[in-house]
């Protein structure tokens, strides 16, 4: 196999365990040139990412970086770049296989320009669905771009999903969180550092935070929707504490498929890079007997309500659920900031749809038509979120 691969988000936790793969097959003689890698501003880790993979373009996203990024990366024989326009070239550069790692709807421009090349996009970030949903599909499907997801749930839906239209509901699986058991009290007091800590997984930190809410559940379940193209009430969601099951597939005839792994993303994103084949990869095996139980028990709403916000945004329609990423996306900042407090992040989130609901109410009546409308309502929602989580000088 010889597939030419580009990383949007190389220096994150998906684009280092995408590296480790790549690395690990061209170990058993595959042949996987890469193309172009992005970074937001950690030079050291987007030089180190260079001397492993030997890209021929990076690009930074922060402009103002460029001629320490070219001193940085000197020697290493790369093209640098630096600004939007550098990280849309990066996702546009001829690579079949594009890893879209960026965080935050700030993946969706490089994202699309992978996709409007009919490129073969492994799709970590969900942001870029929940935030452009239909035009994001509609434009890869013209494009004929092949989406794979990465996510580990909707990855697992996609291997098991042998019979698209005899399906009768998805099953998306949760790990709870660090607050699974934790009281009402005790998160109003939560730490991001508390927050960041997931018992399962190991992640960049505003996915982290987004678990600990059950946000990230939340936005999954509009990115299923978008993705495999069920309605809200045909997807569930269970917690399932040990993530042993990544996701189920309930079909017509009473059978349920599902796919089972170690809770390691390399394990989805071996399966995105090779598929429709699969490669050998050296992740911990599944040891049932050591495993011993699989439990399984309903999200708490009372504790999560970013779940039920979610749900109703993706009901109400394509301009609300881009409105709630993007809030989203704000609060998770000023908590991470330490401007507001745990609880606040999903009180912040309802505030800012109402709040758009009533003074802006076209704005999330309308489907967007374009991408330029789109970034007009995740801009209102932007704004909306910092004055009510107290920053409005930013808005
Ligand atoms: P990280 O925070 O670890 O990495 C984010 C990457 O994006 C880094 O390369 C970072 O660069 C870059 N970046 C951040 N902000 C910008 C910006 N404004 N413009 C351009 N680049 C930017 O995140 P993760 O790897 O954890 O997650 C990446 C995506 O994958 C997210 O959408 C997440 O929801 C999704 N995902 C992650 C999983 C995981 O296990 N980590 C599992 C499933 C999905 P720099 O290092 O320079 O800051
Ligand atoms: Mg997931």
């Amino acid at each position: 196999m010889t597939r030419s691969v580009s990383i949007l988000g190389v220096t994150g936790s998906i684009g280092q365990s995408t590296i480790q793969v790549i690395e690990e097959l061209r170990a058993q003689g595959r042949d996987i040139p890469v193309e172009a890698v992005t970074a937001a501003s950690r030079l050291d880790a987007l030089a180190e990412a260079c001397r492993r993979l030997k890209p021929k373009f990076a690009a930074i996203a922060d402009a103002s970086l460029l001629s320490e990024a070219k001193a940085a990366l000197a020697g290493l024989n790369v093209e640098v770049g630096a600004g939007a326009s550098a990280l849309e070239e990066a996702g546009a550069r001829p690579a079949e296989w594009v890893m879209s790692a960026i965080v935050g709807a700030a993946g969706l421009a490089p994202t699309m320009a992978a996709v409007r090349r009919g490129a073969h996009v492994a799709l970590a970030n969900k942001e870029c669905l929940v935030c452009a949903g239909p035009l994001f599909i509609e434009a890869a499907q013209a494009h004929e771009a092949t989406l794979l997801p990465v996510d580990s749930e909707h990855n697992a839906i996609f291997q098991v999903l042998t019979h698209p239209e005899r399906v009768e509901r998805l099953t998306l699986t949760a790990s709870g969180g660090p607050f699974r058991t934790w009281t009402r009290e005790q998160m109003a007091a939560a730490t991001p550092a508390q927050a960041c800590a997931h018992p399962m997984w190991n992640m960049g930190r505003k996915i982290s935070v987004d678990s600990a809410t059950l946000m990230n559940k939340g936005l999954e379940l509009i990115e299923a929707s978008y993705l495999f193209g069920f309605p809200s009430k045909s997807i569930d969601v269970i917690v399932h504490p040990q993530s042993t099951i990544h996701s189920l597939v309930h079909y017509v005839d009473g059978s349920v498929l599902a796919q089972l792994g170690t809770p390691d993303m390399r394990i989805p994103i071996s399966y995105a890079l090779t598929w429709p084949d699969r490669a050998a990869v050296s992740t911990a095996r599944l040891d049932l007997a050591k495993l011993s139980q699989l439990t399984f028990e309903a999200p708490d709403p009372t504790r999560f309500p970013a779940l039920r916000l979610a749900r109703s945004a993706l009901d109400r329609g394509a301009a609300a659920t881009t409105a709630l990423s993007a809030a989203n996306e704000i609060a998770v900042e000023a908590f991470l900031d330490g401007r507001i407090r745990f609880l606040d992040i999903s009180n912040t989130v309802e505030e800012a749809l109402s709040h758009l609901e009533g003074a802006e109410a076209g704005l999330l009546a309308k489907m967007p038509s374009s991408f330029d409308e789109v970034k007009a309502v995740d801009q209102a929602a932007r704004r909306a979120a910092r004055l009510i989580a107290g920053n409005p000088a930013a808005a």
